[in-house]
């Protein structure tokens, strides 16, 4: 079965508009693979204007944007914090939930994930679910049920038709920004298990999700990654700041 395959960069609480504009040249500059859908998720300051570069080098048949997180609430008080409704009033079309940084550093819940993922359903925007273990947790052999309980709660929330529209990130926490990456074999268990857990609900929904490897994945590692058969793609940190890394990862999906 084939399946979308996805190049996702996150560009976390890096870059700047100079970024914006070089790297949208460089994905100019080649031929993306009309198979693979590239999706840009800078700081939220910059969608606007990454869309707009975008558009103005006729790539939005190629070029997706996201943004990095989104609020489960739909409007009012909550400062600091952005809708659904104004990322769809931003033309954004993806938006990244549950990324390890969020869930260690700001504490947000699988539940709390759920309902993200719910409302960004709502809206039309496609979620990137993270999910991944922490280096503890492999070593005690407690990944397939931490991951379980990442995606639990979703199936819960949305129900499992839902995941028609969902890509998912595995993104094991110790090879985040680490420069360990997972060995390929590692990543296609991993990915393996992950298909399998949703197939339990339905099998059909199961083998069309992308599944996606992130975890220090750069222009060497990326080949021997994406040829794995359950690995769609792969949701890029820090070699996505960088034009050269990233056209050549674009170009291995
Ligand atoms: P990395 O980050 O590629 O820098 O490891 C990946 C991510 O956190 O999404």
């Amino acid at each position: 079965m084939t399946r979308q395959a996805i190049v996702a960069a996150n560009w976390k609480m890096n870059g700047d508009s100079a970024l914006v504009s070089s790297m949208v040249s460089a994905l100019a500059s080649i031929n993306l693979p009309s198979h693979v859908d590239v999706v840009i998720c800078p700081s939220f300051p910059y969608l606007s204007e990454l869309n707009q570069k975008i558009t103005a080098a006729n790539l939005n048949d190629a070029i997706q944007v996201g943004s990095q997180n989104v609020s489960e609430h739909d409007s009012g008080a909550y400062t600091g914090e952005v809708s659904t409704a104004i990322l769809q009033d931003l033309a954004i079309h993806y938006v990244i939930l549950g990324h390890s940084e969020r869930r260690s550093l700001y504490n947000e819940t699988s539940l709390q994930v759920a309902k993200k993922v719910h409302v960004a359903l709502n809206a039309g925007l496609t979620p990137i679910l993270c999910i991944g273990e922490s280096e503890a947790e492999r070593a005690n052999g407690q990944t397939e049920s931490v991951l379980s309980a990442q995606i639990q709660p979703v199936i819960d929330e949305i129900g499992i038709n839902k995941f028609n529209d969902v890509v998912i990130a595995y993104e094991p926490v110790w090879a985040i920004g680490t420069g360990k990456t997972a060995s390929s074999a590692m990543a296609q268990e991993t990915h393996q298990f992950i298909r399998q857990f949703l197939a339990q609900h339905n099998e059909q929904v199961a083998n069309k999700v992308p599944l996606l490897y992130g975890g220090s994945v750069n222009a060497a590692n990326c080949e021997e990654l994406f040829a794995q058969a359950d690995i769609d793609g792969g949701l890029i940190g820090g070699a996505s700041l960088k034009a050269e890394q990233f056209k050549t990862i674009c170009l291995a999906a």
